[in-house]
């Protein structure tokens, strides 16, 4: 079955069994500085007993990679059909960018419309390893609706910390699944709250609470792995030259990438991608790390913005190690530039993404235009979910539109420009 066989800092090597650490890595840590963990496998193991070839067989989703994910018991998989999703090739949106072979890997269509469900699948699975009852998490949307769905799915109790500003329609989306829903009137509350929660009435936290770098759940970014080898396999074994993501506190660039590095590792392909984060210019703490050469992650100010599933003042460091690692870049995203890609990649290719899962498009477009990246290689953007959850900053884009009465002469005034072109 799984072959995880225990925890490793992703800063400095120290190993930790399979346990409830969700505070990173002990051993490195300092006033301004926390590693991740993450998880670690018997990868030689996995080499004699799996083959890609064995891997096509299966039913396609999260858990076709089952040895590669780390549930103890099988009777413990949460899963709701989540992965699976479609790598689409976008002619028309390469053409206006001048990429040549762009795809969107469309994670919107997943069972609570983001990305986010292939993470709660994988840490929901393991709550029921450790015997958890309560699960808890501090989410703006996206994270709070998937955990809530999936803890419905396992029968557990789910309480979610979220801002008392968040957009209503994401509110809705959370309770509707059951999870008890606390508004909180700051965001650093929210994560003083939630750790109490953790240490005192020992729930089992979904993502992160520390503070000034996020460490969290070391065992969902597992799930966002099987990104990397779903674009591997629709791409039969092309390896993409670059993957563009969507960043908030990176655990989703991090598991994409780390991804990519163990199939290189079990020798499904020769070589990896370099890995781009699409921050929000609302926040941006990864760019400017980056921009300032820091090894830790310095937070941010963060302004309101339409961008509301990544705009964040604070990022994990395994996101700036993976961006280190794979030799890519970050850039930051303003709103303006999100909604324009969010119409063009719509009205070009059929595909309603969040605004803040647009910015991986819009990164394409800046980065290609600087010409910062290939416009000849493959380039792979992440679409990390679905439009309909917020609509109201593409509406201001849109145009007013007016009831006509039932004449066919006023309607043909209406559709004038149609005709004429
Ligand atoms: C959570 C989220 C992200 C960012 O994921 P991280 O792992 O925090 O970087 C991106 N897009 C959407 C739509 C999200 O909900
Ligand atoms: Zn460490």
């Amino acid at each position: 079955m799984s072959y995880a066989i225990g925890l490793e800092c992703v800063n400095c090597g120290a190993k930790f069994p399979l346990s409830k650490m969700f505070e990173g890595c002990p051993k490195c840590k300092n006033d301004k500085f926390a590693s991740n963990l993450t998880v670690i496998y018997d990868y030689d193991k996995i080499a004699n007993s799996l083959t890609y070839e064995e891997l096509l067989k299966r039913p396609t989703g999260v858990w076709r990679y089952i040895e590669l994910l780390p549930v103890k018991s099988r009777l413990n998989v949460t899963s709701l059909k989540e992965g699976g999703t479609p790598l689409i090739k976008c002619e028309n949106l390469g053409k206006q960018l001048g990429i040549k072979e762009l795809f969107i890997k469309d994670e919107s269509r997943n069972p609570t419309w983001s990305f986010k469900d292939r993470f709660c699948s994988v840490a929901i699975s393991v709550a029921l390893d450790f015997n958890a009852k309560i699960v808890t998490v501090s989410s703006s949307g996206n994270h709070g609706a998937s955990t809530a769905a999936y803890s419905a799915k396992a029968k557990l109790k789910c309480v979610i910390f979220t801002m008392s500003y968040a957009p209503d329609s994401f509110i809705t989306f959370m309770q509707a699944y059951g999870a008890r829903v606390v508004p909180v009137t700051s965001a650093i509350g929210r994560w003083i709250l939630m750790e109490k929660a953790v240490r005192e009435l020992n729930w089992y936290p979904i993502n992160s609470y520390t503070r000034p770098m996020p460490t969290g759940n070391p065992y969902g970014p597992e799930g966002y792995k099987t990104i990397a080898y779903e674009i591997i396999e629709e791409l039969a074994k092309k390896t993409p030259a670059y993957v563009i993501v969507p960043f908030g506190g990176g655990d989703g660039l991090f598991g994409i990438w780390k991804g990519f590095k163990e199939f290189e590792k079990l020798g499904f392909i020769d070589n990896v991608p370099s890995m781009i984060a699409a921050e929000s210019s609302a926040g941006g703490p990864l760019t400017n790390a980056i921009k300032k050469g820091l090894n830790y992650i310095e937070p941010v100010q963060v302004v309101p913005s339409a961008a509301f599933s990544i705009a964040t003042s604070t990022c994990s460091y395994q996101g700036l190690k993976a961006i280190k690692e794979s030799k890519g870049f970050a850039t930051t995203i303003s709103d303006e530039e999100l909604i324009e890609a969010q119409l063009q990649l719509a009205t070009l290719e059929g595909i309603y993404a969040e605004p803040s899962s647009a910015a991986s498009v819009a990164a394409a477009k800046k980065l290609a235009e600087q010409n910062i990246i290939d416009k000849d290689e493959v380039i792979v953007c992440v679409i990390t979910s679905g439009g309909l959850k917020d609509q109201v900053p593409i509406k201001r884009k849109l145009p007013q539109l007016k009831a006509i009465d039932p004449c066919w002469n006023s309607f043909l005034k209406t559709v004038h420009d149609i005709l004429s072109t």
